[in-house]
């Protein structure tokens, strides 16, 4: 059966972005590549082979949720990293699968002491340090008590890494405070050195702070929004082109969203269209109806706001966004009938609908409309 929309996924783009970030860090820097939120929306399954056959080694995820379905894209065993969540019952099989997970709290360390007895495995961790977000990661008192239990268990745990994470490298007006916090992290780092507690690598840095603040990139990278072709701020942009004499944008969106007509009619000049009296034509009109909605993603905040390309032509969104459907203005598409291909995000003909733009339309930032696109939504493979 078929989704009422479908998304495209480029190849081709992916592949030129990730030869874009590798030439941004260098070979001696590990990227890791970001894929929660269903890898932004674009869906794990889909994504994870094609990074998987571009020779990327390491993945990071949010939660062990996450982590089993990244493990069962890929053909092989290479790196998973959990940032976040793993309910109780679940640290057994992280531990079993090699998967690593960060240890942002002691409680968590002392879990994984039991889970790595169990299964007869080192616990493959990273230390997670506050450096002044103010979310995860290890504070002051809790780190004294991480590191007595790391120190008493030793044989259950592989020191992986130990990291942090910027609040807000995507903005200059944040510059004092990531500043502040990476210096604490060295001087973290240095202090767990002297307890003898010692990693393989550092890592701190995600697409933004990759970007503006190349000495954090350490011995890895933690890359999402970047391969996907967006930029984490359009200031981040400014700042990596301002001495580039090429000012054209490197990255390639690597989705394509698409739909299709599925009914076309004429309305009078004086009628109401759609719920209520959010739309009334003021002329005598040709709409089109397409059968996506704010279940499908598209937010009801684009309502009388949002824009399609149809006959390679942007028209509007008029009225509200149903749950199913949105209604669009086509009366200057004489040609327009049941059937025709609708892009919500992505190129047609000569137009393009960027995430970007359709996103500051309805206030929301590039992440959060990729990762609201559902998991129903058939996505496909284009070279
Ligand atoms: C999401 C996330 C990243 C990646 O962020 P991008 O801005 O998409 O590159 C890196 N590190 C952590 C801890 C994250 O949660």
């Amino acid at each position: 059966m078929h989704s009422t929309s479908t998304i495209q996924l480029s190849k081709s783009a992916l592949m030129h972005n990730l030869r874009f970030i590798q030439s941004l860090i260098g070979d001696g820097v590990i990227f890791s590549s970001v894929v929660k939120g269903n890898a932004y929306g674009h869906g794990i399954e889909k994504i994870v082979p094609i990074l998987e056959s571009c020779q990327v080694t390491s993945f990071a995820v949010f939660s062990s949720y996450e982590a089993v379905r990244v493990k069962n894209a890929l053909k092989g065993n290479q790196t998973i990293i959990i940032f976040g969540y793993i309910p109780d019952e679940d640290l057994n099989w992280v531990v079993e699968n090699e998967i690593e997970c960060y240890i942002s709290d002691s409680q968590r360390a002392a879990k994984l002491v039991n889970a790595s007895i169990e299964t007869n495995k080192k616990a493959i961790v990273h230390i997670d340090l506050e450096t002044g977000m103010n979310r995860t990661g290890l504070n002051q008192y809790d780190l004294q008590k991480a590191i007595s239990v790391l120190k008493q268990n030793k044989e259950n745990f592989h020191i992986r890494g130990i990291c942090t994470h910027f609040a807000g490298a995507e903005s200059i007006s944040n510059h004092v405070r990531v500043q502040n916090q990476f210096a604490l992290f060295k001087e973290l780092v240095a202090y767990l050195g002297s307890e003898g507690i010692v990693p393989d690598i550092l890592h701190a840095a995600s697409s933004a702070a990759a970007i503006t603040y190349p000495e954090t990139r350490l011995d890895m990278v933690r890359i999402g929004i970047l391969q996907y072709g967006f930029w984490p701020s359009q200031e981040t942009f400014i700042h990596y082109i301002h001495d580039k004499s090429n000012k054209q944008d490197p990255l390639r969106r690597i989705l394509r969203w698409k739909s299709k007509t599925m009914d076309v009619k004429t309305v009078k000049q004086g009628e109401f269209i759609g719920y209520g009296n959010f739309f009334q034509a003021n002329k005598d009109m040709k709409i089109a109806i397409i059968p996506i909605g704010y279940y499908d993603g598209y937010s009801r905040s684009l309502s009388n706001q949002g824009k399609v390309l149809i006959n390679n032509q942007r028209v509007s969104v008029i009225g509200m966004v149903n749950m199913n459907m949105i209604i669009c203005d086509i009366t200057k598409l004489p040609n327009a009938d049941i059937g025709d291909e609708v892009v919500m995000i992505g190129k047609q003909g000569k137009n393009e609908l960027s995430v970007a733009s359709f996103s500051e339309l309805s206030n929301l930032v590039n992440y959060e409309l990729l990762t609201r696109l559902p998991h129903t939504i058939n996505r496909i493979q284009i070279k």
